[in-house]
């Protein structure tokens, strides 16, 4: 453990791996062994060997018992892992530090929608600088700074974390969208609130093998911690929330090109004005929509996007603007066609092919050697 400038910074030995966190120095933690051990979980369920836990780190029992529930489904996720035993001398159990409730928060829709929904509940905020900005870390502090300035008006805390844990779960080529969810839950260990609300990334109609998903998150629950897998709903009716509290709609960081600040140009940007534009919103945060057809630029490229495209195509055909939805409910289908397609190429040869086009493509995820859906062995 060490400190600096108001920072506290715990670090381990992970399989010859320096791992660490840092927060800052005037949060008390329940379990930082916790956290970590989480960190290598996946690493160890692939290569089928069991963590072994130094004598210096303590770890709780909730933890063991959050993975005995949890191990299974993953998997059935994914046929490769097996389960692992945790070998520690050093375990207790250990309940809830803080009163309240916890969320994470990252200026987006669902993570704004979370915080304005249950802000009597919500004590503090935790941003992560591994989801986004670990790659422009000026650029990042820059928006916690802004964060932290608009949730003090809102009498939130803001918890910046940052870790390296990513770097090291990339260089093992486990894929963030299967660790992700663990970080999160594993969030609740670590800082022991009564509550944490882990905002839906999803809406319940589409649910499938994902990091955090409803199923997973509340049985990260135990001794006075509940975990909740906050608002599956729409991502348009989130956005519809937001009406009710300006300045977090007004502060909303959506963009997928810029970590401070939306283009207004990116998909991602678009989405979110065409929805604000249709309920005749505005966020100071995105400029007005000027031109609707920009929102036909939007590829449908993977199933995860198909719901964010269907519900704005709903919203646009529920405001009376039918040529907009017809054309983006065009773009769907042509994308299942595709993917079918791509699937019975996949079942024709023994998904050979198609692991050589996605190489092509430079498709990155394809080669990881933990995901969060793979049923087949390799
Ligand atoms: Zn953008």
């Amino acid at each position: 453990m060490s400190h600096s400038n108001g920072r506290v910074r715990y670090t381990v030995d992970a399989d010859g791996n320096e791992l660490w966190f840092e927060l800052p120095d005037n949060i008390t933690l329940r379990c930082p062994g916790d956290f970590f051990v989480a960190c290598m979980l996946l690493e160890a369920m692939v290569s089928d060997r069991n963590i072994r836990v130094a004598p210096d780190i303590g770890i709780s029992s909730e933890l063991s018992a959050s993975l005995f529930e949890l191990q299974p489904v993953y998997c059935l996720w994914n046929t490769k892992l097996k389960e692992t035993k945790i070998l520690a001398d050093n375990i207790s159990s250990i309940g809830a530090v803080h009163c309240g409730g916890v969320s994470t928060y990252s200026g987006g829709i669902d993570s704004s929608y979370t915080l304005a929904r249950h802000l009597n509940d919500i004590s503090h905020v935790v941003t992560l600088n591994t989801f986004e900005g670990r790659e422009q870390p000026a650029e990042y502090q820059a928006l916690i700074r802004r964060h932290s300035q608009v949730l003090a008006q809102l009498n939130v805390t803001l918890i910046s974390i940052t870790s390296n844990y990513r770097e090291l779960t990339e260089r093992l080529r486990i894929s963030h969208q299967f660790q992700h969810g663990i970080i999160l839950g594993a969030l609740s260990l670590l800082l022991g609130f009564e509550k944490t609300f882990i905002p839906s990334g999803f809406n319940a109609t589409l649910l499938y093998p994902w990091g955090s998903h409803p199923l997973t998150d509340p049985l990260w629950s135990g001794n006075g911690r509940n975990v909740i897998h906050d608002g599956p709903i729409t991502r348009v009716a989130k956005t519809k929330y937001l009406a009710a509290n300006p300045m977090l709609l007004n502060n909303i960081q959506v963009c997928w090109k810029h970590v401070i600040g939306n283009c207004g140009q990116c998909h991602k940007c678009l989405r979110t004005m065409g929805a604000l534009h249709f309920f005749g919103m505005q966020s100071e945060a995105l400029p007005a929509l000027k031109d609707l057809n920009l929102l036909l630029t939007y590829d449908v490229k993977s199933e995860q996007s198909v719901p964010f495209v269907e519900e704005l195509a709903l919203l646009a055909l529920n405001t009376g603007h039918e040529h907009i939805a017809k054309k983006l409910f065009r773009k769907i289908d042509r994308f299942w066609l595709t993917f079918h397609l791509q699937e019975t190429i996949k079942a024709l040869t023994g998904d050979t092919l198609r692991k050589a086009i996605l190489k092509f493509r430079g498709q990155d995820w394809s080669t990881y050697r933990v995901r969060v859906d793979d049923k087949h062995p390799s």
